[in-house]
């Protein structure tokens, strides 16, 4: 039986970066990675695998074999299929058994199956999983259609259905207010009209329940819960991730909502010796701390890098405080950018918060070339002034904005901290110093602290 000295399971993101940082931090222990796909796609590019941003699902591809042989690290195409927590054994498909001394599992999210949609897996009907072999069978055949129903208004829904309209199909979206989850009505009604504007049909006052077959028993529409119907050649459910955690379970790791694998906040699992980390983790919201459904790359490899920096000792005593549920995505040529809290959560959870909106130009003078508007949204506790959301809409530059409000969050840092915040400004990168709008934000919430209001 082979033996290393730090083992991980998977072969996404988070494994991978588990696997680069611990090269970097203990360069004399050896780290094998078990992972059970041969190849492996950049899971956010897959999207754009559908428009014609990309050639082909090859243009996707994660070069982990040579990612591995760079870090020193070994690659081994291996499904692990048991674990034996006493002796710290692995066990494999193929009957390989590895031990470890320290374990990381990472083995990720695949596809929900919608139970309440009939004809959920006939032919025609397709998912959206970081599978190559998948993606790639399903892309030839979604080449072929000219109208595709998609379901499902996360991020992943609307990505695809954009990047299948600018491939020129006919696309009917379907599912509740868009990007509800990360953003409040208001930025989604706009979403909406770009939505709109570029020729997609959003469906949000039905559900759908069953996919009409035709008599070969491929899908030729959908129906809805008020019996209504639409026609199309193909359907895609983008209805959302569940945690692999299958492994976890039959071998007793203990289980959270939603079936992830609980962890602390140095991401240690309930066994000696053995973490978790990426989408097959818990998450902990940063703002309410209680367990929230967020699976994103970014976060995932967060938790790798606090993992293995914990691994032998505690040596990050700011460890992983919760998710703040950081994202991007862009529609069109517009941009969209939410870290924290929305306002819609917050009432619900009974946060006392304020909030402020402020609109500008992304470069000074307004008249630049390819300027943008820019909105801000930013959310803080009533009482203290502690900055606990924000959303952005705007030009490309709104990508680097949200990761700066997402470190402000992630600090903890307060409106207060935010008033003689120093930036660099440019005529032809930033909005203008007079009106930067993360600290007009700021100042028009100081309003209700400081002065005579
Ligand atoms: C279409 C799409 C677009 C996305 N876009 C974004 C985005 O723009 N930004 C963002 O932050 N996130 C995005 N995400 C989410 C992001 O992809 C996931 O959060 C991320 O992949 C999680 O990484 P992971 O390593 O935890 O798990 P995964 O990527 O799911 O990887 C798990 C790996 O473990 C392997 N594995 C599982 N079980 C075993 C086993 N028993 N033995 C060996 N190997 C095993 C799997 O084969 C897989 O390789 C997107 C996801 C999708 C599907």
């Amino acid at each position: 039986m082979k033996k290393s000295d730090i083992l991980i399971i998977g072969g996404g993101p988070a494994a991978m970066v588990a696997a680069g940082t611990a090269r970097q931090y203990y360069p004399q222990k050896s780290v094998t990675v078990l992972k059970k796909t041969k190849d492996s796609l950049v899971p956010c590019g897959i999207p754009y695998i559908f428009g014609p941003m990309l050639e082909s699902v090859e243009d996707d591809m994660i070069p982990c074999g040579a990612m591995a042989e760079k870090m020193g690290t070994e690659l081994l195409h291996e499904e692990a299929v048991d674990i034996d927590y006493d002796t710290k054994t692995v066990t494999c498909q193929s009957g390989n058994r590895y031990g470890y001394d320290k374990l990381i599992l990472a083995t990720g999210s695949i596809p929900k199956t919608p139970e309440n949609i009939a004809n959920h897996d006939a032919e025609g009907v397709f998912f959206v999983p970081k599978d190559p072999d998948y993606i790639r069978q399903m892309h030839a055949k979604v080449a072929k259609m000219s109208r595709v129903v998609v379901v499902g208004t996360g991020f992943i829904g609307i990505e695809v259905a954009n990047e299948l309209r600018d491939a020129g199909k006919e696309i009917t979206l379907v599912g509740s207010r868009l990007l509800k989850h990360s953003f409040d009505p208001e930025v989604s009604a706009y979403m909406e009209k770009i939505v709109a504007a570029k020729g997609i049909t959003h469906i949000s006052d039905r559900r759908t329940c069953e996919i009409l077959l035709d008599d070969a028993g491929r899908a030729r529409g959908v129906k809805f819960d008020d019996g209504s119907e639409v026609a199309c050649d193909g359907v895609i459910l983008a209805t959302g991730y569940r945690p692999n955690t299958e492994l976890a379970k039959k071998t007793g790791l203990s289980l959270r909502q939603g079936d992830t694998i609980y962890v602390d906040e140095y991401m240690r699992t309930t066994k000696p010796d053995v973490f978790a980390v990426g989408d097959c983790a818990e998450k902990r919201h940063f703002i309410t701390k209680r367990t929230i459904p967020v699976m994103l790359a970014s976060t995932a490899t967060a938790e790798a890098r606090i993992a293995v920096a914990n691994l032998y000792s505690i040596n990050l005593v700011k460890s992983f405080s919760g998710t703040i549920a950081i994202f991007s995505t862009v529609i069109g040529d517009t941009c969209f950018g939410s870290a924290g809290i929305i306002e819609e959560d917050a009432k619900k959870q009974k946060i006392d918060f304020i909030s402020t909106v402020v609109k500008v130009a992304d470069k000074h003078p307004a008249k630049l070339p390819n300027t943008h508007e820019q909105a801000l949204k930013l959310i803080a506790s009533r009482a203290t002034g502690q900055v606990i959301g924000a959303q952005v809409v705007g030009g490309i530059d709104i990508g680097e904005m949200i990761n700066i409000l997402g470190t402000v969050i992630e600090n903890r840092m307060t409106i207060f901290d935010l008033l003689g915040l120093q930036v660099a400004t440019h005529p032809l990168l930033t909005s203008a110093p007079t009106t930067y709008p993360i600290i007009m934000a700021a100042q028009n919430l100081a309003t209700r602290f400081i002065g005579e209001n």
